[in-house]
């Protein structure tokens, strides 16, 4: 049964194609994929559909991961300034040594 040998595989592309874009595919999945594609229109069409939403995706993805970056890069340096003062200011010792190397 070529047809449904073809429809299984088909099935398994369109699986595929998704991964694709997210580059967790082996090398071996690859190939398969970019040989099916030249034989399939209709994964040819899927993966440029996933490709522009993935596009979007990922630009969203990258917005927020890097803003997520600057959060925490933000708030690790705010913490730490707020630590050293406070170490410098109430540590044993007292404030007044300054110890700054
Ligand atoms: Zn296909």
């Amino acid at each position: 049964m070529e047809r449904v040998r073809k429809q299984n595989d088909h099935k398994r592309f369109e699986r595929l194609c998704a991964l694709a874009l997210t580059d967790s595919l082996s090398i071996k999945e690859r190939r398969d994929i970019e040989l099916h594609l030249q034989g399939c229109e209709t994964c040819q069409a899927r993966i440029q559909d996933y490709s522009q939403i993935g596009e979007a995706g990922m630009g969203l993805v990258a917005g927020s991961l890097a803003l997520t970056e600057a959060a925490k890069h933000w708030d690790d340096q705010k913490a730490r300034e707020k630590l050293e003062s406070s170490i410098l200011d109430n540590g044993p010792g007292g404030a007044s040594k300054g110890k700054l190397d």
